[in-house]
């Protein structure tokens, strides 16, 4: 069944390829979104995909006259919810924008759906919200904790949630935690385009592979690890958004609040990253080690087990296909959206 659906944050980067199986699967898809870590041009490509045009709004979530004329212009029937600051260290420098954004965000979004009678929510979390766990694979059961800002944001907004749910039984939640997306949409025209420096692993190896940046810094080598490097579940981010359309059934049928994890179930270290990189993309990625980062873990992986149980979901695409993927999108695109962002605007809301 087609629904229409309104995606905050449907501009980034898991948010974009989200609309891309959405309005494969026919539904109509409205995007609201700040553009305060995207572009335009990600939805002109979703167009280019798919052939279907997201609605595109440019605003903030937590302007409540906006949220609130929205629901009643388009009345979705879900929200999936992704908009939200996400770097772990600008978290910790300004950790009241992480709130306020999150946080807050959260809470309009949740205001106005309920007066509105909206009460179906997909939540994007983080496998960060478990901390360093203590034992692996981790189970959606796991005690929950965090050690940033950014971690204390998605475990506050998964409290509320709770709460939320408690108070009233109409609400059907989805809580997706993810593990670690990489790679891209398989056509090239679609993929992660960090505004910054890249923070996360696979976007800093593909601009190393393109020349933007000199080599890789290895965050330690001496974690308990096989070799030494920080070992994490890579999911291909196509897979995540497919884990999407499978929560929104579970909306659908009435499961009131859950929460999964979307991982691949098995661990890659860093080296085993940087190898199976340069194999798909037959490049030579320099590296050096250097110390820890702080607040980061040895090891973390995903027991998807309940995710593939209820949701009939399970990741397809193995780490070859991810860095595969991540390569042609950067190797395309090597400075992401930016020449062709410009002015252009998708249709917008006349207010
Ligand atoms: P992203 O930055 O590419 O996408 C987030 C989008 O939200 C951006 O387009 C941004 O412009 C928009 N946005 C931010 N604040 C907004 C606001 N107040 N109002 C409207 N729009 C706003 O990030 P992403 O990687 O696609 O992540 C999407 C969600 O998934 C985030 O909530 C993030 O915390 C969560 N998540 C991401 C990862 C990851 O590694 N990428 C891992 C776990 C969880
Ligand atoms: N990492 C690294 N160099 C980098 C970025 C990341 O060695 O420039 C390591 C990091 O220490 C971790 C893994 O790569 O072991 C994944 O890090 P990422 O930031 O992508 O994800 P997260 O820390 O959120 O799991």
């Amino acid at each position: 069944m087609t629904s229409t659906l309104l995606v905050t944050g449907g501009a980034g980067y898991i948010g974009s390829h989200t609309c891309i199986e959405l309005l494969q699967e026919g539904h109509q898809v409205v995007v609201l979104d700040n553009l305060s870590n995207s572009s335009p041009e990600a939805l002109h490509r979703v167009e280019a995909i798919t052939s279907k045009a997201p609605i595109f709004i440019e605003g903030d979530i937590r302007n409540p006259a906006l949220v609130r004329d929205i629901l009643a212009r388009y009345n979705p029937e879900h929200i999936i919810h992704f908009a939200g600051l996400k770097a772990v260290g600008e978290s910790v420098k300004k950790p009241l924008d992480y709130y306020a954004n999150n946080v807050s965000g959260t809470l309009v979004l949740c205001q106005e759906m309920a007066a509105h009678g909206l009460f179906n929510l997909v939540f994007s979390s983080s496998a960060t919200v478990y901390g360093d766990p203590a034992s692996l694979p981790i189970r959606e059961n796991f005690p929950r904790s965090a050690t940033n800002p950014y971690g204390r944001s998605k475990l506050m907004v998964e409290r509320m949630l709770e709460d939320l749910y408690l108070s009233d039984p109409r609400w059907n939640i989805a809580i997706l935690r993810y593990f670690n997306p990489a790679g891209a949409h398989p056509s090239g025209l679609v993929g992660e385009d960090p505004a910054d420096i890249p923070n996360n692993l696979v976007p800093y190896i593909s601009q190393v592979a393109t020349g933007r940046r000199e080599k890789l810094q290895v965050f330690g080598n001496d974690w308990s690890t096989a070799d030494g490097t920080g070992v994490r579940d890579y999911i291909h981010v196509v897979d995540l958004a497919r884990g999407h359309l499978c929560a929104l059934r579970q909306l659908s049928q009435g499961c009131g609040l859950k929460a999964w994890n979307l991982g691949l179930g098995r661990g890659y270290s860093v080296l085993e990253v940087v190898s199976a990189f340069e194999k798909a993309s037959g490049q030579t990625i320099p590296y050096q080690f250097v110390d820890r980062r702080p607040g980061d873990i040895a090891a973390c992986w995903a027991d998807p087990a309940s995710s593939q149980k209820d949701l009939q979901w399970s990741a397809e695409k193995g780490i070859e296909e991810m860095m595969a993927d991540a390569w042609r999108w950067q190797s395309t695109n090597p400075d992401g959206y930016s020449r062709l962002s410009g002015p252009e605007r998708l249709r917008k809301l006349d207010r």
